[in-house]
């Protein structure tokens, strides 16, 4: 027997799920790993009255609580731990985002690890007969089962390896038994094809010839093939990023490594999937919300070994383990999808690039539209800056005007510019898409006689009509209730819907237009599964039709066959709280721009406003979205906004707002007095109460921290986090803290 290192000098520091920011101190039980504890191998636990697991972090001599307080570990999971950088930025991610360490890593595991199923290891043991395996004697005479497992092995001249050993029923401490008798040995061997053992040859199709654009870029990019840079491929839509990608990416996988590609939620789609499979010759692997359990295991288990070369992902992929990084890309990386707005508040975006250092390797950010936050980065040098400003395949950009509707009558919000255009454009056969950012058929119902407004009982917001069900329906709360006949206020019958959602516009295009093909596609007309695709095929076919659609029309998607685009509202960013509105907005409208001719015909892009003479709106217009960032940009710097300042945002809620107020007060007024004692230069500022005070009967209210410096930020957010800890009242109400919060309400 190999005598263990006395159980009483390892102390086991353990993450488990629990809110609780902080390890827990275990013993080590009778299960200890061959190779003695590392971090990161998975334990069942007790933990409070329950059994749990968790993940061992740290392997201590000493705890700070008495040995003879501290409970054993109940079982070992894994032999080997897991995989040493996915636990690091599980670490990295729960330290940055202030969250518990635990959570952390169980929201980054595939639910089934999390359940405890093993891990398949990278490695097996094949177990053989020794010489004197072979001619046992009367060895085994008084021990039946192991004489029937050495028979069992004998029978197979490669051996056997552990998973069929057990599957026959044998157990380990049999083959022990065995080995320590001198019959069997047993060797380790791999159990998945390393990265670089995958058939020559990556391309199944060949490459486009790229554009002189696109070989510049692509040039650039294969100089940094095995260090950490970031660069920010900033080009039009159309003008062949993707492609750019997928070149640079056959490079990755020529090196025998691994490549990582984040994308939005809503770009995650079939014909991007197939783009990337009828590329390569290797393994790609899609990350969605649509997998079971044991799928997103099966996948996790393939990054990890190396089997996948590229891994596809939205916002969480961000956390697959890779056995060979060799490049991450985050595509649309502006998009809104890439943070997370609840428990772990990260955004993929910049835990991508983090990980890129860790790695070593380096990572592509892409978009046509960039947020203002890359655009600084590149504009003071820490990020490369790529630019590509012409089409691929040469198709002409799209022109955009501005549609004045102050005054016009309407149908269905579209003025008669836009209805003569969309004929026009019908006529010669085009497709035609009318982007509405409202989905039902209008955003509220109102009351002629008395102003009356139908607001959501349980939010201080109004409540959207929809046709179909004809119900209103709070698009915050989800609360539904019938449509009145009449006024509730004044008793009126004179009730008329305010503004155009999708709905209407649809049912007004299908009045003017009644011979033509409409197809709407919102988030109500595509429940049904396969809906969505169904009517992107129909799409694709190319016949003439009408596109009614919220945002789910305006990315990712390629419209080759349309020429027109109205856009029927441009002013819901213009006039709101929230300072990165205008910035969401104006990417907003210039990604639906670009779905306008993309193949041989030129595309047009309608504009309507009720404010034709907003400057901000005027710039993009005229001169486009880059004139509006810098524009923006100048702003945030005078302003003191991200970019250019960080910030953390404590968001609470309550069923009664004095008791949020009350809290967040006391909250402000200490952590005030504590940055003027250590002279931190953090602003803190609040409470105030919500953009949207009430939602759902609850009332938010929130504290901002800013500050120029990461590091005063952070160390101000700990310490308010810390100070929250310790308040019993802010155990009765909901509240978190978010490090660098994307949305201001
Ligand atoms: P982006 O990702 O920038 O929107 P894509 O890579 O999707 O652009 O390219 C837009 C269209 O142009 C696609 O149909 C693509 O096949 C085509 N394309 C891209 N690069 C080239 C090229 N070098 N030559 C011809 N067509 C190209
Ligand atoms: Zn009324
Ligand atoms: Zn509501």
């Amino acid at each position: 027997m190999v005598s263990k290192p006395g159980p009483d000098r390892v102390i086991l520091a353990v993450a488990v799920p629990s809110p609780l920011k902080r390890v827990f101190d275990y013993l080590p039980g009778r299960d200890a790993p061959e190779e003695g504890w590392v971090a990161g191998v998975r334990v069942r636990v007790p933990f409070g009255r329950r059994s749990v697991i968790g993940v061992v972090i740290e392997v201590r001599s000493h705890s700070d609580v008495p040995l003879d307080r501290l409970r054993d570990i109940e079982a070992l999971i894994d032999r080997s731990p897991l995989p040493a950088d996915w636990l690091w930025l599980c670490r990295f991610a729960a330290r940055y985002y202030q969250h518990s360490l635990g959570e952390t890593i169980n929201g980054a595991m595939p639910a089934l690890l999390r359940q405890g199923r093993p891990l398949a290891a990278r490695s097996q043991a094949r177990w053989f007969l020794t010489e004197s395996g072979r001619t046992p004697g009367d060895a085994l005479t008084r021990a039946p089962r192991q004489a029937e497992l050495l028979a069992a092995i004998a029978q197979h001249p490669r051996g056997l390896v552990a998973p069929a050993i057990s599957a026959l029923g044998f157990n380990r401490t049999q083959l022990n038994a065995l080995r320590d008798k001198g019959l069997i040995d047993c060797r380790e061997e791999s159990v998945a094809a390393p990265a670089s053992d995958r058939t020559p040859g990556t391309l199944a199709e060949p490459t486009l010839p790229l554009n002189r654009e696109q070989s510049g870029v692509l040039a650039e990019l294969h100089q940094d093939l095995d260090r950490f840079r970031v660069s920010l491929l900033h080009g039009v839509t159309g003008s062949g990023k993707t492609e750019v990608y997928l070149q640079l990416i056959e490079a990755v996988l020529d090196r025998g490594r691994q490549a990582l590609v984040l994308v939005p939620e809503i770009g995650l789609t079939p014909q991007t999937l197939s783009r990337f499979r009828k590329r390569f010759n290797a393994p790609v692997i899609a990350l969605h919300s649509g997998l079971n359990d044991n799928e997103r295991l099966d996948s996790w288990e393939a990054a990890r070994s190396g089997r996948a070369a590229v891994l596809i992902g939205t916002r969480s992929a961000v956390f697959t383990p890779l056995a060979a990084p060799g490049v991450i890309i985050v595509d649309e990386e502006h998009d809104g999808s890439f943070k997370q707005q609840d428990s772990l508040r990260y955004h993929a975006r910049d835990l991508a690039i983090v990980r890129a250092q860790h790695d070593g390797v380096p990572i592509v950010l892409g978009s046509a539209t960039p947020s203002l936050e890359s655009l600084a980065r590149a504009r003071d040098g820490h990020y490369r800056h790529l630019r590509l400003n012409t089409r691929a395949g040469n198709a002409a950009p799209a022109a955009l005007s501005m549609v004045d509707l102050r005054g016009k009558p309407q149908r269905g919000g579209l003025g008669p510019q836009a209805l003569t255009a969309i004929r026009e454009h019908l006529e010669a056969g085009r497709q035609v898409l009318v982007f509405v950012n409202r989905r039902g058929f209008a955003p509220t119902l109102t009351c002629h006689q008395c102003g009356w407004l139908a607001e959501c009982p349980q939010c201080d917001a109004r409540m959207t009509l929809h046709r179909d069900p004809h119900r209103l329906i709070c698009h915050h709360c989800e609360q539904q209730r019938g449509v009145p006949d009449a006024c509730p206020k004044c008793g009126s019958a004179d009730l008329r819907p305010q503004g155009a959602g999708t709905e209407r516009a649809e049912e007004a295009l299908q009045e003017a237009f009644s011979d033509t093909r409409i197809l709407r596609i919102d988030r109500d007309s595509t429940r049904r599964r396969d809906a969505m695709e169904q009517t992107l095929a129909e799409i694709r076919q190319g016949n003439s039709c009408l596109l009614v659609g919220t945002q789910m029309l305006a990315k990712g998607h390629h419209f080759p066959h349309v020429t027109l685009v109205v856009v029927v509202n441009a002013d819901g960013g213009l006039y709101s709280a929230d300072f990165r509105a205008l910035e969401h907005s104006a990417q907003l409208l210039t990604q639906v721009a670009g779905r306008a001719g993309r193949a041989q015909h030129p595309g047009r892009v309608l504009i309507q406003t009720l404010h034709p003479e907003d400057p901000s709106l005027r710039l993009l217009v005229e001169e486009g979205y880059d004139a509006l960032a810098e524009e923006l940009l100048t702003e945030r710097r005078l302003a003191g906004l991200p970019p250019f300042r960080f910030m953390a945002l404590m968001r609470g809620e309550s069923a009664r707002m004095e008791a949020v107020i009350e809290l967040f007060t006391r909250a402000g007024d200490a952590m005030r007095a504590w940055l003027n004692e250590r002279g931190l230069a953090v602003h803190c500022l609040g409470p105030v109460p919500a953009p949207m005070e009430r939602r759902q009967n609850r009332y938010h209210a929130q504290l901002l921290l800013s500050a120029d410096r990461r590091s005063a930020l952070h160390e101000a957010s700990a310490w308010l986090d810390e100070w929250m800890m310790q308040q019993a009242d802010a155990r009765r109400l909901r509240y978190s803290i978010d490090i660098d919060p994307q949305e201001m309400y």
